[in-house]
């Protein structure tokens, strides 16, 4: 039987309790609307541990556009189906006012990664992010938490917080599970319209070609996104672009 907890203390008394003793834990760290993406992550989980966990947490801290967190997708009933498809044991749906109880007083900064790629168009994003990845990991204290590549600079920035604060746990790298034509499964994809939606496999689709980020920069301009940034990163070549007002990311292996 699946659980969801959406008390803190209901979660802490739980942790203590004996169902959890000797036994390893997975987390899957999550902001909702999932999909086959989250769905690899927890299957993992599931997998490798004898507690799988997925929290849904629509972390306002993170976002930099409150548009953005206005119209993020939200369906709980939804996922609750799919995490119960995947084996979870406990949803936990804490609420903002018990995770931010110290008013966000207290933060995780990173002074290099986080302020490039990603974090120069999106200020104060990835202290929102760790700040609630150390919040999360604290509470669930987890074996083993499982991330998208998809979000690969986020990916760097945890583990990073782990290793750098001798963190007792190991984060897991798991690949980018993507559409058909290409297109990396995001919650934010539901907020597509047909037309962009038809448009957004050109991303990836240019991502991955031989030419040079100068001219995948001209492509993309050529149909209509604005880009954010195309770089080349420790072997990676990563993205963000926006189209209508969706924005979308995307890294490749080169
Ligand atoms: P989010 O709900 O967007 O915060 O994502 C929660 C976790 O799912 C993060 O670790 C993401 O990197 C991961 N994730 C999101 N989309 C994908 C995808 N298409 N493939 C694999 N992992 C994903």
């Amino acid at each position: 039987m699946m659980r969801t907890i959406d008390s803190i203390t209901d979660w802490q008394t739980l942790r203590k309790s004996p169902i959890f003793e000797n036994k390893s834990v997975g987390f899957v760290p999550t902001m909702g609307a999932l999909h086959e993406g989250h769905g690899s992550l927890l299957r993992r989980s599931r997998q490798a541990h004898d507690i799988s966990v997925l929290s849904i947490f629509v972390n306002p801290t993170q976002f930099n556009d409150p548009n953005d967190l206005l119209h993020y997708p939200r369906d709980l009933k939804r996922d609750l189906d799919i995490a119960k498809a995947c084996g979870t044991d406990f949803v936990f749906l804490p609420k903002a006012e018990e995770i931010y109880l110290d008013k966000f007083r207290f933060n995780i900064i990173e002074t290099e990664l986080a302020n490039r790629l990603c974090g120069t168009h999106r200020p104060g994003h990835f202290i929102g992010v760790l700040s609630v990845v150390m919040k999360l990991f604290n509470l669930i204290r987890p074996h083993k938490s499982y991330f998208g590549e998809k979000d690969y600079q986020q990916y760097l920035l945890v583990k990073g917080m782990v290793d750098a604060f001798f963190m007792n746990l190991e984060i897991v790298c798991c690949p980018t599970i993507r559409a058909e034509d290409g297109l990396a499964l995001s919650s934010r994809n539901a907020l597509l319209s047909a037309e962009e939606r038809q448009k957004s496999r050109l991303f990836p689709y240019h991502l991955r070609s031989a030419n040079k980020l100068e001219q995948i920069r001209q492509e993309l301009e050529n149909v209509g996104f604005s880009v954010d940034y195309l770089e080349e990163f420790e072997g990676r070549r990563l993205g963000a672009v926006r189209i209508g007002k969706v924005r979308l990311i995307d890294n490749v292996k080169i």
